[in-house]
Parts: C-alpha cells; sequence; structure tokens
C-alpha cells in the first residue's frame, strides 16, 4: 500500500493546516491577507463566541498564498456569498455538514451590490438624510457607485455597511 500517487495533491495537505470542522463554512482560496476582512464582511469579531479558525498565508497550489476561513455553525447566505466575492473574487466556499462538504461552489461576482456597501463620497446622495439605498457596480477591480460615479478598487471592505 502506497500512497505516492496522493503527493502532487499538495492542496489536500495544506488542508490539514486548519482544523476540520462539523458543521459550517469553509471558505478556501480566500487571497492572502484578506481572511480578516472575510470575518468583517461575517459580522465575526469573536464577541459573540463564534468559532472560527483562519489560516493565512498558506501556500497553495492555485496562488503563492492564500488564506482560508472555517466557521464552525454556519452556513453562508447568497448574500453574504455575494459581497464575499467582493474581496475574495477566486474563493471556494464548502458547505461542511457532520464532517462532509455537503456543497462546493466557486463565488460568482455580481452585476451590482445593492445596500451592502456605503459610497465614501460625503456629497452623494446616498450618504446624506434621504433614504437612498446604495447601489454599486461590480467592476472588474472595483465597484462603481451608481449614483455618484465614485470608483473604489481598495478598501472595499471598510465601506462594508454592518
Ligand atoms: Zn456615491
Amino acid at each position: 500500500m502506497s500512497d505516492e500517487h496522493d503527493h502532487h495533491d499538495g492542496d489536500a495537505d495544506h488542508e490539514l493546516r486548519v482544523s476540520k470542522i462539523r458543521d459550517g463554512t469553509v471558505i478556501d482560496h480566500v487571497r492572502g491577507g484578506q481572511a480578516l476582512n472575510v470575518l468583517a464582511i461575517l459580522g465575526i469579531d469573536g464577541t459573540n463566541g463564534e468559532e472560527v479558525s483562519v489560516g493565512m498565508n498558506v501556500p497553495s497550489n492555485r496562488f503563492a498564498r492564500k488564506d482560508i476561513v472555517k466557521v464552525e455553525g454556519r452556513e453562508l447566505s447568497q448574500d453574504e456569498v455575494d459581497v464575499l466575492s467582493l474581496i475574495a473574487p477566486d474563493a471556494t466556499i464548502n458547505i461542511v455538514r457532520n464532517y462532509d462538504v455537503v456543497e462546493k461552489h466557486r463565488v460568482e461576482r455580481p452585476g451590482v451590490v445593492e445596500g451592502v456597501l456605503s459610497c465614501p463620497n460625503a456629497g452623494c446622495i446616498t450618504t446624506g438624510d434621504e433614504p437612498v439605498i446604495s447601489r454599486f457596480s461590480v467592476l472588474e477591480d472595483g465597484v462603481r457607485c451608481s449614483y455618484c460615479e465614485t470608483i473604489v478598487r481598495d478598501e472595499i471592505a471598510s465601506l462594508i455597511d454592518t
């Protein structure tokens, strides 16, 4: 019995770097350094006792370095996945039940996101007193406010309305 043939599958080894979870979501192939932003998007700061494992700058086959986030006891909603796609466009979402991955899919970037980001332009109609829901077009490398055309490329995570 040899497991030589498994040696090329480096990703399986790397999975072991972060503990397995029983039920919840594994967000894999997050760009290196974005794990904390992923947690921010999910509203996880540890104060509610969430059980979370984070691997940062883990060697990856697909990228030089990746982050991985495992959240116990929570399955992400499509809205959450849509927002995640803005900062982690290559992420893989794995839904885990009883230690088995029951669903696995790549995130897809939506064309627009509404009501999840706040415009950084203080003069924008969406940041005033009027109840205008924010709306951003998703670009290749950022987002653009549909009202004032402000483009945000970095720091998208800091615009997330929580
Ligand atoms: Zn705006």
